[in-house]
């Protein structure tokens, strides 16, 4: 992904057009450079503001927020536990039965996608939404199910925003992110929102644990295998969460945990550094934003924004340059109407006419008459947009390593072995994202590559939650005690 694609340029000489159209191509590619020093700087700037972030709650752009998670699921769980997952466009309810050593034996789920007016309307209307689906899930359930005697359901709900844990199973939430915009919930506890809107449809489970979705993605990873340390979130948002000691959190109040450790979720989408590429883009796609000055890693990075990112640039070039003849075709005037998926289809696009890269143009911004050469600038604003974002996650992922002294390889000391848990469209779906993610950690980690792994970790916002309900439940508590 390095080396970006250098045919087009070759092919646009000649016409005034095609050379403005070139100049804004060429200074995008630079101002989107990522070199491996400056990754180098990204990854000591994470790790520092890491420190930070631990060190006082506002000590930090990075949150670095305390799960409470005292206990990651060991295997041994047992019994049947629900899940809910808000946060990314859908929203899904799940139940999983656990069999102990045998793991996860069953699960069944239902998803729905969040209506558009509900992300930016009222909290009642949100949890109301939430609480319907899961009591219509629940019904189906029928007369035979049953749980053992005195037990309620036990539910995990991930909401993967910003959230200021109280404890295990409460939290205020600090702030919107990727496109939600509910103004009354901000500030209130989210567990509490959720159980006033169970008690209206008449549900009683408890809520044991909320978690964020890259916690869930830990304890999925860990609980399949032990040498998972942190979990990152490459999907419409992104985000990492990772084990950390208790004696290395200067801002923990309270008793130590048995375990001595806890998870934090970093809220690493927040995070911003004068090392960043950052280009007008960028600046303008943020200032037009919902939440403009914030989230800056996560809009140059994340699913939501890559898209609306090529989207900017092909404007540009449309406007200045003629790109596409001389109208600008009205549709690239929507902002987010060039989706990730778009993005990555076209950039996977091998077909020698580009036709892909076409139907998509002639589909989305109704331009029935491309040329190869547009379609193959098209392909290299996507491989310049999408490297710059891959190669950031690398650099972030490794800040971590160096914040746990897992990166460089100490002389003389036998190096760990380090996974890090993966999830997200980014990640799973679009190859040349995670091919250049890989190469990027490669890049930068040298000879301790060998020794860290990262892996696709499915579905721990909804399995996840049910282990970490599972590994906290309040009746398996009481047996032990
Ligand atoms: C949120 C995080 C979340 C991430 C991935 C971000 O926008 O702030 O809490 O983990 O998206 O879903
Ligand atoms: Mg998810």
């Amino acid at each position: 992904c390095a080396a970006a694609v250098l045919v087009a340029r070759q092919q646009m000489k000649g016409s005034g057009k095609w050379a403005k159209a070139e100049a804004i191509l060429r200074e995008l590619e630079d101002e989107c450079w990522a070199s491996t020093s400056k990754l180098r700087q990204v990854a000591d700037a994470m790790a520092e503001e890491m420190h930070a972030g631990l060190a006082s709650d506002g000590g930090s752009k990075l949150k670095m927020l305390i799960s409470y998670i005292d206990k990651l699921p060991k295997g041994d769980e047992n019994g049947v536990f629900y899940a809910l997952d808000l946060g990314g466009t859908n929203f899904r309810v799940m139940r999983v039965q656990l069999g102990g050593k045998e793991g996860v034996i069953n699960k069944e789920s239902d998803q729905v996608s969040i209506p558009p007016h509900l992300m930016v309307g009222s909290s009642h209307e949100l949890f109301d939404f939430i609480a319907a689906a899961l009591a219509k899930f629940i019904a189906k359930e029928g007369e035979d199910f049953n749980l053992p005697h005195g037990r309620k359901r036990e539910l995990g709900f991930t909401f993967s925003f910003p959230v200021r844990q109280l404890s295990l199973a409460s939290g205020t939430l600090i702030k919107w992110t990727k496109g939600f915009f509910i103004e009354d919930a901000v500030g209130q506890d989210i567990v509490e929102e959720l159980k006033k809107a169970m008690e209206r449809v008449g549900l009683d489970m408890s809520v044991t644990a909320l978690i964020n979705d890259t916690v869930g993605t830990l304890a999925r990873g860990k609980y399949n295998n032990p040498n998972v340390i942190a979990a990152v979130i490459l999907g419409t948002g992104t985000n990492a969460a990772y084990v950390e000691k208790i004696h290395a959190i200067p801002k923990w109040q309270g008793p130590t945990p048995k375990s001595g450790e806890t998870v934090i979720n970093m809220e690493w989408g927040s995070f911003r550094s004068s090392h960043l590429p950052l280009t007008e883009y960028d600046q303008s796609l943020d200032s037009e934003s919902l939440n403009p000055g914030e989230q800056i890693f996560e809009k140059i990075i994340s699913g939501m924004y890559l898209g609306e990112i090529v989207r900017r640039v092909l404007y540009r070039m449309a406007k200045e340059a003629s790109f596409f003849g001389d109208t600008i075709p009205p549709n690239l005037k929507i902002p987010f109407i060039l989706r990730t998926p778009v993005v990555s289809a076209m950039h996977h696009d091998i077909s020698p006419d580009l036709k892909v890269v076409g139907s998509k143009l002639n589909d989305i911004l109704e331009v029935p008459d491309s040329s190869l050469e547009m379609r193959k600038t098209i392909v290299e604003i996507c491989d310049i947009v999408a490297s710059r974002g891959a190669r950031l996650a690398a650099a972030g992922i490794v800040g971590i390593l160096k914040k746990l002294g897992r990166d460089p390889v100490k002389e003389g000391e036998k190096q760990q072995r380090s996974v890090i848990a993966l999830d997200g469209g980014l990640f799973e779906h679009y190859t040349k994202f995670r091919n250049c993610l890989e190469s990027a950690l490669k890049e930068l980690l040298g000879e301790a590559a060998d020794n860290i792994v990262v892996e696709l970790s499915n579905d721990g916002s909804g399995i996840g939650a049910a282990l970490l309900a599972a590994s906290h439940s309040q009746y398996l508590q009481v047996q032990e005690s």
